[in-house]
């Protein structure tokens, strides 16, 4: 029950510095400077109004100094990070594959925030998270096993996602897929087989055809952010891995 507990807090904290790094970087401040302050006084926060959860309840959603209401995407982001690191660990344990899942978390969680808000996955969201899942592979498996296949199936997944851009751009006569879109892939391509990388695209689009559809009946653009759903495809299928590799084993054989 304790690790639970602990993980929790621990993804809190993550959820919180994921959403304060991503909402400064698209306002172009720095991330570290200065420390974390009310965005409408600037009354700058003490550390009892800066934990994850618990201060937003406390001071009620408010700014303890001008009862601005702090919005409710940041608690949201902290809850969720903290639901799917523990969803993530009930399925992989105490594994370098929960680690991997981590990463893969607070993907989808930059990238949601950044792509919904603003149309744009940030660089520095696809760099250290490349840099961190060819880490965790490598303590993993190695270079052999774990690097160099990696790297392979990443290359794959660019190459699938380029072409189909391609295809794409060519029947809609505009850009289909962003350059965002297109480093994702190398970054799911590295994390999951050919096989399931695929599975994660149709996963991926079929999550995205209900917002799609809302997105163009509602509004005049049918530009739609794929990248968060890209980022669906990518963690749903990396934590039901097993048995769709079981599902997809049993076909082969009765083929
Ligand atoms: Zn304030």
């Amino acid at each position: 029950m304790i690790i639970y507990i602990y993980i929790f807090i621990i993804g809190a904290v993550f959820g919180s510095f994921m959403h304060a790094y991503v909402t400064r970087l698209l306002k172009g401040e720095s991330i570290i400077k200065p420390g974390s302050h009310c965005t409408n006084c600037n009354h700058r926060l003490k550390w009892y109004e800066n934990i994850p959860l618990v201060s937003y309840i406390i001071q009620g959603g408010k700014c303890r100094k001008c009862n601005h209401p702090i919005g409710l995407d940041s608690i949201a982001t902290e809850l969720l990070t903290a639901l799917l690191f523990i969803l993530v660990y009930l399925v992989f344990g105490f594994s370098y594959k929960t680690l991997l899942g981590f990463v893969l978390v607070l993907l989808l969680i930059s990238v949601f925030l950044s792509d919904f808000k603003d149309m744009i996955i940030l660089d520095s969201t696809i760099i250290v998270g490349i840099m961190l899942i060819y880490l965790t592979i490598f303590l993993d498996l190695g270079v052999w096993k774990g690097i160099y296949k990696s790297f392979l199936y990443g290359v794959f997944a660019f190459v699938f996602m380029f072409v189909i851009k391609i295809i794409g751009d060519a029947i809609f006569k505009r850009d289909s897929l962003g350059g965002g879109d297109i480093k994702l892939a190398f970054l799911m391509g590295s994390v999951l087989p050919y096989n399931l990388f695929l599975i994660s695209l149709v996963i991926g689009s079929m999550s995205a055809l209900p917002y799609a559809l809302y997105i163009s009946l509602t509004r005049k653009t049918n530009e739609v952010a794929f990248g968060p759903f890209l980022t669906i495809g990518l963690l749903v299928t990396y934590l039901l891995q097993n048995p769709i590799l079981e599902v997809l084993d049993l076909l082969i054989r009765k083929a």
